[in-house]
């Protein structure tokens, strides 16, 4: 908390589910944008959630934890080495735009890489209004 209190915008990097449902939470209670990213083996996926606004779904919207939830960390599953480059170089387009206030984030988007058969994909996505973390949206 108190790191994230001094930022503009948070990015993970992590490789496992509890730093990143750690600085989501943050990210939730101090309202700061969060750009996640994540790569294991040729597949990844970056989202923007942008936590200034009150209908902004979070990471936990996404990835509700789950007590039995498989770790597909890098080191067990492997990861392209290019992988990572990509979703990194993203990641801080992303928080480039974002703090210069410019283009189309991916707010309220997933962007799915699969590098094995280069595709790149975005689904939408939506608040869970039950979510734990960041609750009902405010009306
Ligand atoms: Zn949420």
């Amino acid at each position: 908390m108190e790191l994230v209190s001094q930022v503009d915008v948070v990015l993970d990097c992590s490789d496992n589910f509890a730093t990143r449902y750690a600085l989501n939470q943050a990210c939730v209670q101090l309202k700061k944008p969060f750009v996640s990213g994540a790569a294991t083996r040729f597949d990844g996926q970056v989202a923007v959630f942008d936590m200034r606004h009150p209908h902004s779904p979070c990471y936990h919207c996404l990835y509700p934890e789950q007590p039995d939830a498989l770790e597909t960390r890098c080191a067990v599953m492997g990861v392209f080495a290019p992988l990572v480059g990509i979703i990194g170089s993203i990641q801080a387009a992303e928080a480039l735009k974002l703090l210069m206030g410019i283009g189309t984030l991916l707010c309220n988007r997933l962007l799915i890489t699969d590098l094995l058969h280069m595709e790149l994909r975005t689904v939408k996505l939506n608040k869970d209004p039950a979510c734990l973390i960041c609750g009902a949206p405010c009306t």
